[in-house]
């Protein structure tokens, strides 16, 4: 079995984010930038199948900018086999993202796709719906267990309230939950190892993709600044406090 893992370069989730002073984006100027921790998980859960046995290849896809090669490589430390980079300077949407993994799709064949269930930088949660859309693969979202048998894949998915269980038939498309594993850290090996693993670059037009945005960005800002807390000498003062300042009873 064929799997293949899209990964995200995002600002780092332990950065503050800070739009940029004229609010027109997100200010990424010398910021700390990782894989999106969603798509870290989908190539653990790739990795591990791999070390069960189940999958023969597991290949590592990003889109963005040269310098989403570093995303790739660190997939190769975690396990996987090879990467492809898809690069791009342009601003690239979801729409566009789920049109060239199905042109990898085609080109590859995979059993599987394992995405993030989002990316924490725009919080779209929508590429995998979309890739299933337009390849008509079957889909199970908000993974938090996979198990794979002949030609099926069955996932348990996180929904309000409880687990809904679904059975797949392959090549078929998941995205990962916060619960479906904890992903492993790329030992000093591993790491040395994935700068000698094979990663291709293409671009968009390889694919014959536009990339042209849909969806134009407004305006960026940080939320409203929360105010110091107070101490109140007691329930009388409290209590006048949510009546008079706060207004809420
Ligand atoms: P989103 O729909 O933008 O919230 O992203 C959901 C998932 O789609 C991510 O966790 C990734 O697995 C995949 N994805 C989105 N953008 C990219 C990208 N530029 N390169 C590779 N994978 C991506």
């Amino acid at each position: 079995m064929k799997i293949l893992v899209a990964v995200k370069r995002v600002v780092d989730y332990n950065v503050k984010v800070r739009a940029k002073s004229d609010g027109t984006d997100v200010d990424i100027a010398n910021v700390k930038m990782s894989i999106n921790p969603f798509c870290e998980i989908a190539v653990e859960e790739a990795v591990r199948l791999k070390e069960k046995g189940v999958a023969t290849e597991v290949i590592a896809v990003s889109m963005g900018p040269k310098q989403a090669q570093e995303q790739i490589r660190t997939a190769l430390a975690l396990g996987a086999d090879r990467g492809i980079l898809v690069e791009s300077d342009e601003d690239l949407q979801p729409l566009a993202i789920s049109k060239m993994l199905k042109a990898l799709v085609e080109k590859e064949s995979p059993d599987l796709v394992i995405l993030g269930k989002q990316a924490i930088d725009a919080d779209n949660n929508q590429t995998g719906q979309m890739l299933g859309a337009l390849t008509g693969m079957p889909q199970g979202t908000f993974a938090s267990e996979v198990n794979v048998e002949e030609g099926t894949v069955q996932v348990t998915r996180e929904i309000d309230g409880g687990l809904q269980t679904v059975k797949l038939n392959t090549p078929a498309i998941i995205t990962t939950d916060l619960r479906l594993n904890e992903p492993r850290y790329a030992s000093l090996p591993n790491i040395m190892k994935a700068k000698k693993k094979p990663m291709e670059t293409l671009s968009p037009a390889d694919l014959g993709v536009d990339v042209a945005a849909r969806v134009k960005t407004l305006s960026v800002e940080p939320p409203a600044e929360r105010q110091a807390g107070i101490k109140v000498a007691d329930v009388a003062e409290l209590v006048e406090k949510l009546k008079n300042d706060a207004k809420v009873i």
